[in-house]
């Protein structure tokens, strides 16, 4: 299967996100000034603008906040996956994030809204980084 689509690396902004998922790690920033949770990964606050933000690493555990079943793909990445789930997973430690459900029999019956799931790491080929998705638990 292909790669899934990456950005072009160096990335200041987000590399050391994808640095975590190499090691299996959910990273996401909190603004060392006002505290605010900052996801996805960016040079700024998205609360006060500081560029004072500090790296985390979350205990991978969430809920689903919503999901789509997506039945046909023609990017050659997804194409042969038949049947997925994107989802807007709450993580935790207070952000939001835009994942796939992965691991599920019957994607259309078997994930619901407030589903507990928790990340792990899909692997991909030729060096590029992997790719957090969430697994129901
Ligand atoms: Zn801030």
């Amino acid at each position: 299967m292909p790669n899934r689509l990456m950005p072009a690396f160096p990335e200041p902004d987000t590399q050391p996100f994808w640095e975590g998922a190499k090691r299996s790690e959910l990273r996401y920033q909190r603004c060392d000034t006002c505290q605010s949770i900052v996801f996805t990964p960016r040079a700024h606050c998205t609360a006060c603008g500081s560029a004072k933000l500090s790296w985390h690493t979350s205990k991978g555990l969430g809920t689903i906040y919503t999901y789509s079943v997506v039945r046909q793909n023609r990017n050659p990445a997804f194409a042969d996956l038949g049947a997925y789930a994107v989802a807007y997973v709450d993580v935790d430690e207070g952000f939001r994030m835009l994942t796939n459900i992965v691991g599920a029999a019957d994607p259309t019956k078997d994930i619901k809204v407030g589903q507990r799931v928790q990340v792990e790491f899909e692997a991909q080929t030729s060096g590029a980084f992997p790719v957090p998705v969430f697994r129901p638990v």
